[in-house]
């Protein structure tokens, strides 16, 4: 912890004002001062000093049914934006996203697979370079790039420890020339996960799981990624199904991977998700068949992480977009499993679509900014 002093009480103070007006839309210098129990000079010179810094704004007058209109305070949004990228082995995509944490441009997924070669990273840094351009967003208001990886990530976002990309460990130092702003490397699922989480003020801990071409997954508790001793934490995609079961790519039998990973749904349809799924609702009996099976699997899964966390667990990754038509036959599912009495209440499907990666890499850097305003 950092001693305290007058520097650290100045900062914890903005911050706070900071956050305030953030998750409103607009707030008076009353207002927080009643709020935060600040004086009303200690509140003046703060939002004097975020102003200057170009974070906030004037936003007109609030209604008020008694005396002076009072002068209303907003953030500037864009302010500053944070770049995220996703990169899975057969697609990219990208996000602009801002203080705010929402979308402000997107790159929806495109078909690219990526190689440890100088002239793939030469092709992402086109994209990238590309895709700030068509945003309008001038370079000086980006904070950073983070990278989504469907991996195990070391070194503080720096080293992949593995991953089932084509490209080496030191894929970070590799990529270094073509990457003109600070960046990080994160896990896929952690940042799906942080995605789901961010500015959900209702939940304190939650599981996500990944249902992509892997199975990942995540845990946050108070807002803080749960990443475990060896980085290794929710790697639900590896937890044992059936000892005597199908191989997994990790080389070792019958984890869930080898059941739930959406390879299993999208080849039945001609490599394509959407079309499986519509398949099912048409009626396909054959996609049917399958698909019990996947949920039968998957509520195996679920329980099991259930038993061990007992906290709201929400379903991403590929599938989990398609999955919030069947979330009642998985509860029902999940509770004839458990040992104890639920509903399954627990169990929700993701809001945050295909994006959920790239945005949630982006928003490690958007939180980091505003921990240090
Ligand atoms: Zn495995």
């Amino acid at each position: 912890m950092a001693p305290i002093n007058t520097a650290n009480i100045k900062q914890y103070n903005r911050n706070k004002i900071f956050r305030l007006i953030a998750g409103r839309n607009k707030i008076s210098k009353q207002e927080i001062a009643y709020e935060l129990h600040m004086s009303l000079p200690t509140i003046s010179q703060n939002l004097q000093d975020l102003k200057n810094a170009g974070l906030i704004m004037e936003n007109g007058a609030l209604a008020s049914s008694v005396g002076r209109k009072a002068t209303g305070f907003s953030i500037v949004p864009d302010a500053k934006v944070a770049l995220g990228l996703d990169i899975t082995l057969n697609h990219i995509s990208m996000v602009l996203v801002n203080l705010n944490g929402c979308v402000i441009h997107s790159m929806p997924r495109k078909h690219y697979q990526i190689k440890g070669t100088e002239e793939s990273y030469r092709e992402v840094s086109l994209e990238i370079s590309e895709f700030l351009k068509a945003s309008g967003v001038s370079p000086d208001r980006v904070l950073g790039i983070g990278i989504s990886i469907p991996g195990i990530i070391t070194e503080y976002g720096t080293y992949i420890f593995q991953s089932s990309l084509p490209v080496p460990g030191n894929f970070y130092e590799c990529i270094r020339p073509y990457i003109p702003f600070p960046y990080t490397l994160y896990n896929d699922a952690n940042c799906g996960g942080l995605a789901e989480f961010w500015g959900r003020s209702d939940i304190d801990t939650i599981a996500y799981l990944s249902l992509s071409n892997t199975v990942g997954g995540s845990i946050l508790m108070g807002g803080e990624t749960y990443l475990g001793v060896s980085n290794r934490s929710a790697e639900f995609g590896h937890v044992t199904l059936d000892p005597n079961g199908l191989p997994c790519y990790c080389g070792k039998i019958g984890c869930s991977d080898a059941y739930l990973n959406a390879k299993l749904l999208s080849t039945m349809a001609g490599d394509n998700l959407a079309a499986f799924f519509e398949g099912l609702k048409n009626g396909n009996e054959a996609f049917r068949q399958c698909f019990d099976v996947y949920l039968q699997n998957l509520s195996i899964l679920i329980n099991n992480i259930n038993m061990s966390l007992d906290c709201d667990l929400i379903l991403g990754g590929y599938v989990g977009i398609y999955l919030e038509p069947y979330i009642e036959r998985l509860k029902e599912l999940v509770s004839a499993r458990s040992t104890f009495p639920t509903d399954g209440s627990y169990i929700k499907a993701s809001s945050k679509g295909f994006e959920a990666a790239a945005v949630g890499s982006a928003l490690y850097y958007i939180d980091e900014f505003i921990q240090q305003i």
